[in-house]
């Protein structure tokens, strides 16, 4: 199993990629009507389909910053969330040469799962040609769950925090890294 998936509470479930040295996590956050799927991964395993496995809500997803380790699954999804100073990273291009890319994603040799469609000759980062845009003070929310939007520049220029009010997490992406 490529993913693996752990309860925080009820309806956060984090998911994980231990198969892969970067050990990349992404939260859901599920609702009602709609569920929250803060970032995507590697794009090596097929996170559409897992997500899909546990709610049957519409999936919207929010992107904390634009590194390829946290946006590699963006194409599976319609609704993509991004802060306006990265947007443009995932509308046409992060702005890293592709080849210091796949030397990054590959630094550890792995296993892509059965039905990955990952090659990493062909591997471009996913684009998204109409992000919805996210501020500093933003709120999105579902039944469950209200995270508010801190832009926390550092790791990168669009880094975003998401601190859940109900619970009291606070999501940081690479920003505590
Ligand atoms: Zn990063």
């Amino acid at each position: 199993m490529w993913y693996t998936v752990e309860y925080i509470e009820n309806d956060i479930i984090a998911i994980g990629e231990n198969a892969h040295w970067e050990h990349t996590l992404s939260y859901l956050f599920r609702g009602k009507d709609v569920s929250w799927l803060v970032d995507t991964g590697t794009g090596i395993g097929n996170i559409h389909s897992l997500v899909r496995s546990l709610t049957s809500s519409s999936i919207n997803v929010i992107t904390t910053h634009v590194h390829w380790d946290h946006i590699g699954g963006h194409a599976q999804f319609e609704t993509v969330y991004v802060h306006e100073q990265e947007a443009s990273w995932l509308r046409d291009a992060i702005p890293i040469p592709l080849s210091v890319l796949k030397a990054q994603i590959a630094k550890v040799p792995f296993t892509p799962p059965q039905d990955s469609q990952f090659v990493l000759e062909s591997y471009v980062p996913p684009r998204v040609k109409t992000p919805h845009i996210v501020h500093h003070g933003d709120c999105v929310s579902n039944s469950n769950f209200l995270l508010d939007i801190f832009h926390t520049p550092g790791h990168s220029p669009g880094s975003i925090c998401l601190y859940e009010r109900h619970t009291g997490y606070l999501l940081t992406g690479d920003l505590v890294y």
